[in-house]
């Protein structure tokens, strides 16, 4: 139960700065085009670009998640 729990948080709320899908290896600004048409299911949610790269995800080239920081 507490697992079910923790994994609807996990997917439902926003958990940071950047975010990205599972089904690409991009992240995002969270008001690019691109995160605002993402599924809230399919979101995984990164605290800065250091942990979003430790992931193995890129920065998009339409948003330019880094230098906007
Ligand atoms: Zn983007």
């Amino acid at each position: 139960m507490v697992l079910v729990v923790a994994a609807v948080l996990f997917f439902a709320l926003p958990r940071g700065e950047f975010v990205g899908s599972r089904f690409s290896n991009k992240y995002h600004d969270l008001d690019c085009t691109w995160a605002k048409s993402m599924a809230r299911e399919n979101r995984i949610w990164f605290s800065d670009a250091a942990d979003a790269e430790a992931a193995d995800y890129l920065p998009c080239s339409e948003c330019d998640p880094v230098e906007s920081d």
